[in-house]
């Protein structure tokens, strides 16, 4: 299994749970969304009236379900979680819309994966607040509508690209999730060693954030890595040698990059001339999924300089060469 890996493991859940933070204050860094959505929040609940529907995206662990349960939270309304590929048939859908109280929050991830029927029921509903479905089959079927409360519809999805149009259409507020710069990072891995009674120097809080590829998950789950290092290896106090140690020996290197990015880097430079490659080529090169690569590995990769996405195909930067020790040759973009 993947160490940087942004997806929660199954054993996250619960320490989730402890260090998520619940209210907008505590939501660190994310300026641009945090100052938009008190406006937005504030606003309704000045009204009395459920927020407007919200699409989330950005990669996985930047914090779309966090802001799903803050959202609930700020409306001081309940939350209901789902999520597309859950979602087999209208009728799921139908069930949790029916069940839902006034204001409520559904909370759906991976929303770009509901098959196309659950999708046509989703779509009165979001816009009149109505369940427009069939029961029944053959000529014995027929059509209801019900009404439903108003409620809230957050999605999260990795790229908003994904989406068909009509169904992002209804967002009302749409809501981009950047990478997480490291002073954020930072902050975020010294709260979570307060919430967790791990003794953690400053320097040792940021030699981890450097390395978490922008995301907090990832932060972290490196944080719970290396205090088991410190335990060990040192006296459980994370310096920033120890943070420097432990993370080497996990093999997530100076930029927080592991094998699949170097991989993804020297496939492209020494198979393919240092591109522009197509990312089906680059997928069946290095044995992953294209959905793998655009969604978790070159969106960091891209932020940070070391790729370049082209009409045609992936292009590595100078950056790239010289991280793995390599000689750029003349025409490599800076
Ligand atoms: P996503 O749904 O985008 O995959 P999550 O919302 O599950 O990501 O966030 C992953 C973890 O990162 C959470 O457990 C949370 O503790 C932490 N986290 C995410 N965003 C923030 C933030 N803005 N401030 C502090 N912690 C965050």
């Amino acid at each position: 299994e993947r160490l940087i890996d942004a997806d929660p493991a199954s054993d996250e859940l619960a320490l989730d749970r402890a260090i998520r933070p619940r209210k907008l204050d505590d939501y660190v860094g994310q300026a641009v969304v945090r100052e938009q959505m008190e406006i937005f929040i504030g606003a309704a609940r000045g009204r009395g009236e459920a927020l407007d529907h919200v699409l989330i995206f950005g990669p996985p662990g930047l914090g779309k379900t966090t802001l799903a349960h803050i959202i609930a939270h700020e409306m001081q309304v309940n939350l209901r979680q789902t999520s597309g590929p859950v979602l087999e048939k209208p009728g799921d859908l139908a069930a949790i819309l029916t069940n839902l109280d006034a204001g409520d929050v559904l909370f759906v991830d991976e929303i770009h994966r509901l098959s196309p029927v659950v999708e046509e029921v989703l779509y009165p509903a979001m816009e009149d607040y109505q369940l427009d479905i069939m029961i029944g089959d053959g000529p014995a079927a027929r059509s209801i509508k019900l009404d439903l409360p108003f409620f809230t519809l957050v999605g999260a999805t990795t790229r908003a690209g994904l989406l068909t149009s009509p169904l992002r259409d209804r967002f009302g507020i749409v809501q981009r999730l950047e990478f997480y710069n490291v002073e954020d990072l930072a902050w975020i891995v010294r709260r979570s060693a307060r919430i967790l009674a791990i003794e953690t120097e400053a320097e040792g809080a940021a030699e981890i954030a450097r390395r978490s590829r922008g995301t907090p998950r990832i932060a972290n789950r490196l944080l719970r890595r290396v205090r088991d290092f410190a335990q060990v290896r040192a006296d459980g106090r994370i310096t920033a040698e120890v943070a420097d140690h432990a993370l080497g020996m996990l093999k997530v290197d100076a930029l927080g990059f592991d094998h699949m990015d170097r991989r993804l880097l020297d496939a492209v430079i020494n198979k393919f001339d240092g591109g522009p490659v197509g990312v089906e080529s680059l997928a069946a090169a290095i044995g992953e999924e294209r959905g793998t690569i655009e969604d978790v590995l070159e969106p960091f990769l891209i932020q940070q300089g070391y790729l370049m996405r082209t009409p045609r195909g992936r292009v590595a930067t100078q950056a790239a060469y010289l991280h793995l020790g390599l000689k750029p040759p003349r025409s490599v973009a800076e």
